[in-house]
């Protein structure tokens, strides 16, 4: 006789939840929200370090939680390369930025006044049975639900270009930040490794957090995006290294690629799963939270696959831009801050949020260099 247990409940779970991640909570959050539904998170309880999600807004509903929890928000975003600085003003979009931590703490509270039950575990494996999904634990439970999203199962081509960074929070001995703007990208730092340019988020005129963030195939050394970081504190910021004090770090690698399911039997890929992450930027946070909340308010909830963050058009243009960056990384500064001049700032938000109108469109498309990517195009 097998030793694996049906783990009891009264009802069957109507929606079961593979990963209590960004995705799944939100799902959770939303579903609840919109339907009467019995839902289950199950997670395996792997540490979330603290981290910041930085996104555009413009006031829209599935973003309404984050900016009451956000830690800051700016109008004003900055792209510099040798040479050429340009601010972008954002008139209806804000960049803001919360910390993962206090965010998912938020949801995670408002998903269990809401009756979502969670349940700590590894899913192996799921199968299909009669009008229901099968979840086997790793401590051979059984869990089941009629319908099961799974926000964990995917793969990214192993040799795609990825974002890998390393940001520090800091605190500097003397005013030094100008906290009504942030820099997005600045170019102005050693490109040899990968395309390599620096995030800086200004809290305060003293508190800022800072980050130095590659797109190549290789992520490396922790120490290497220190010294990156120092040295540019250094040159641009004028302060020395005593002036400055690291009150903590975080890093990470994500895939700039499209991502294919590997979702098991009976199950609906979801988050990034479903390619809610922008390939061109790894931006997925304002996606993810969109993809939840469409999917939840639909009034008759089909269980398909969700929308992905971004158009068919948006990415196909982020399989060009992709491959002319790997192609050509000695361009990517200058493709960028030609963005900043050209796009105005909110077209440029919702071009990055994606599943934006035909303007923001053909704003981005009219501002890339013609040359290498009609070569792309016509794949030359
Ligand atoms: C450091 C960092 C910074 C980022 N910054 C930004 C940003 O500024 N802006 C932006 O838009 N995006 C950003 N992103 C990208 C994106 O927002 C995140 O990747 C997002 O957290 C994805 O959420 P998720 O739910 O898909 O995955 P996760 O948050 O990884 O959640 C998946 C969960 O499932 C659990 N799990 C895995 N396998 C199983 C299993 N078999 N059974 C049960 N549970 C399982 C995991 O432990 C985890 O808790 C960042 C990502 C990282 C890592």
């Amino acid at each position: 006789m097998s030793g694996r247990r049906i783990v009891k409940q009264r009802r069957r779970a109507d929606v079961g939840i593979i990963g209590g991640g960004l995705a799944g909570l939100s799902l959770a959050y939303y579903l609840s929200q919109f339907h009467d539904l019995k839902i289950l998170v199950i997670d395996d309880g792997m540490p979330k370090p603290d981290h910041i999600w930085g996104f555009w807004d413009n006031g829209s509903p599935h973003l309404a939680l984050a900016r009451e929890q956000a830690l800051s928000q700016w109008w004003h975003w900055q792209v510099a390369a040798p040479g050429n600085a340009h601010v972008m003003r954002g008139e209806g979009y804000h960049y803001y930025a919360v910390s993962s931590a206090s965010y998912m703490k938020a949801l995670a509270d408002k998903c269990a006044r809401a009756n979502v039950r969670f349940i700590n575990g590894t899913v192996m494996k799921t199968s299909i049975n009669e009008d229901y999904t099968r979840m086997l634990m790793k401590d051979e439970q059984i869990v089941t639900a009629h319908h099961v999203f799974d926000t964990v199962n995917y793969i990214a081509p192993y040799d795609c270009m990825k974002q890998h960074f390393l940001g520090q929070h800091i605190r500097v001995n003397k005013n030094s930040f100008n906290p009504g703007q942030i820099m997005l990208m600045d170019f102005r730092v050693p490109q040899q490794d990968g395309i390599h340019f620096m995030y800086l988020l200004p809290f305060s005129e003293k508190k800022a957090f800072i980050e130095s963030t590659v797109f190549s195939q290789t992520q490396l050394e922790p120490e290497w995006y220190r010294e990156q970081i120092a040295q540019y504190i250094n040159r641009s910021l004028h302060l020395k290294n005593e002036q400055v004090t690291v009150l903590k770090e975080e890093v990470g690698v994500l895939p700039m690629s499209k991502v294919k399911s590997k979702q098991g039997e009976g199950c609906i890929p979801f988050g990034v799963a479903a390619n809610a992450m922008r390939a061109s930027s790894s931006y997925a946070f304002a996606q993810i939270n969109r993809q939840a909340y469409d999917y939840a308010r639909a009034e008759t909830l089909l269980w398909g696959v969700p929308e992905a963050g971004a158009d068919f058009f948006e990415r196909w243009m982020d399989d060009v831009m992709l491959d002319v960056l790997t192609k050509n990384p000695e361009l990517a500064p200058h493709l960028f801050s030609r963005m900043a001049q050209k796009v105005p700032a909110d077209d440029f938000a919702r071009f990055m949020n994606g599943r934006s109108g035909f303007v923001p469109k053909f704003r981005t498309i009219n501002a890339m260099p013609a040359g290498p990517f009609l070569k792309t195009i016509v794949g030359i």
